[in-house]
């Protein structure tokens, strides 16, 4: 499942490509090229907005209802739509949206912290930005998240 979130939903679209899932965030203001770009690319619209109907049966949107950015990823998992291991985790870049690649351990050396050299065995680099990732940079603040979503009873 591919999504095009719009500009409401920039912390959600981050959050969705932690777990994995293909996420376009869509910064502009025009709902038509938005659903235009969503068709194109058969991907789920995620929007916080009523202007959207579908139009054509291909067309799918999902309308955010909770307006706090920390409870929506929850929202998505109850209601559905995605669920926790349907994709591998941390395996794309959360600003790029790209899938990463793995380096040569030698390759992080100097543009991580030493610290976190000497402890992590794999590296990961996103293609685009060239920023580099380790099994905890997003694992940590991650796993607490998925904590968060299924410890605490529905409010
Ligand atoms: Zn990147």
């Amino acid at each position: 499942m591919k999504f095009i979130a719009d500009r409401m939903l920039g912390k959600l679209a981050k959050e969705l490509r932690m777990l994995g899932y293909d996420t376009v965030y869509y910064r502009g203001e025009n709902a038509y090229s938005l659903i235009e770009s969503a068709r194109g690319e058969g991907r789920v619209i995620l929007t916080r907005s009523t202007q959207f109907t579908p139009e054509r049966s291909e067309d799918r949107i999902v309308r955010i209802m909770e307006d706090k950015p920390s409870l929506q990823l929850r929202e998505l998992i109850q209601r559905k739509i995605i669920s926790l291991h349907e994709e591998p985790l941390f395996s794309r870049c959360l600003l790029c949206n790209v899938l990463l690649a793995e380096i040569p351990r030698e390759e992080a050396e100097g543009k991580v912290p030493d610290f976190i050299f000497y402890q992590q065995k794999d590296f990961l680099r996103c293609p685009q930005c060239s920023r580099i990732y380790w099994q905890g940079s997003h694992q940590d603040h991650m796993k607490k998240r998925i904590e968060e979503l299924l410890g605490k009873p529905t409010a």
